[in-house]
């Protein structure tokens, strides 16, 4: 386990019900991303900001479907065939087909995966069996017959269809690697409830302290929450839970742009007024005026808010999720 992990970087009470240990933030990955000598010709696809960033703060579970499935490294390298919508997995010289032998054994594996509570998947892009879009589909003639997915990513993804993933290279891109992190996290949470009693109680406190995370990235989204929690007395909770999470992870996939970024920042700043100075008040304000003018980041306005939050015990606004982002070494450019 890491010394310091994504999990505590969520409000204390956030997520993880009375007596349950918070749990780490697992995320499973294409094995040769983190530097291990299991590619077809006995390489690997070493990432760096996986292997030295995000990884010194989730708990990886690393996955080589062809090494798993048997195959051995090296191996004659495969390829998907024919039909994109139902491709066949083949050897590319020998043209032997793996697919009933990788579809049983992926089919198997993502059962053993249900156990470990994954928080998110990083793929390896372009592989025949990791690959989560795009992946090249070719005829009999060796030339493109469209594109698909990966086999076993395939089959992660029909039975975790919530559970976040993402490919390597998108990874590199700042605004998708800040909105996959988002998504793990807001996961992981919501995870933590559906593990526990989901009463409504239960979800109404998930729903309050996700309000301005949901708000930054869909107000439609909040729209249809709402309801959904105000009702949940009526009808069997876990199932409201249920619903709840795929309306959460559908509004957090929603970009968050810097218009809807302001409104959360002056709704929140609104919610301290009362409680600040004049020049606190001011200097918040200018805060928020410079993010919206592209001279400073969002952290800085978010980070005053946050510390105004604590310092005043505005025990509502310091358990937003919104005001405990992911730390900042995750998002910054400089690991692109
Ligand atoms: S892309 Fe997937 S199957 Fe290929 S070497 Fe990496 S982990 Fe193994």
């Amino acid at each position: 386990m890491n010394r310091q992990s994504l999990s505590s970087h969520t409000p204390a009470d956030q997520g993880t019900p009375e007596g349950q240990p918070v749990r780490p933030v697992r995320i499973g990955i294409s094995r040769c991303l983190l530097g291990e000598q299991v590619r077809y010709d006995g390489g690997h696809k070493r990432e760096a900001f996986l292997v030295e960033v995000l990884g010194r703060l989730v708990e990886w579970v690393p996955i080589c479907p062809e090494v798993e499935a048997g195959f051995g490294t090296p191996r004659e390298p495969m390829r998907l065939m024919g039909d994109p919508q139902d491709p066949r997995l083949t050897t590319i010289r020998t043209g032997i087909d793996h697919t009933v032998r990788m579809t049983r054994f992926a089919n198997r594996r993502v059962r053993e995966l249900a156990d470990l509570d994954l928080a998110g998947y990083v793929f390896k892009k372009d592989s025949p069996s990791c690959g989560v879009q795009g992946v090249r589909v070719y005829n009999q003639e060796g030339t493109l017959n469209g594109r698909s997915k990966g086999l076993f990513a395939q089959s992660f993804q029909q039975h975790f269809p919530l559970i976040p993933v993402e490919e390597e290279d998108r990874l590199r891109n700042f605004s998708l690697r800040e909105s996959f992190i988002d998504r793990v996290l807001g996961y992981h949470r919501w995870r933590a409830l559906t593990r526990g009693r989901a009463t409504r109680g239960a979800l109404a406190a998930f729903h309050a302290q996700h309000k301005y995370l949901v708000l930054a990235h869909s107000p439609a989204h909040y729209q249809e929450l709402e309801p959904l929690v105000a009702s949940a007395k009526d009808v069997n909770p876990r199932q409201s839970a249920l619903r709840y999470g795929q309306l959460f992870m559908e509004a957090l996939k929603v970009k968050a742009t810097v218009r809807k970024h302001v409104k959360v920042l002056k709704h929140l700043a609104g919610l301290l007024k009362g409680h600040l100075s004049r020049i606190e008040w001011e200097e918040l304000q200018e805060a928020i005026s410079e993010y919206h003018r592209g001279v400073t980041s969002l952290a800085v306005p978010r980070t005053l808010i946050s510390h105004y939050a604590r310092v005043k015990e505005i025990t509502y606004l310091k358990n937003q999720a919104y005001l405990n982002p992911p730390p900042e070494e995750l998002t910054l450019r400089n690991h692109a």
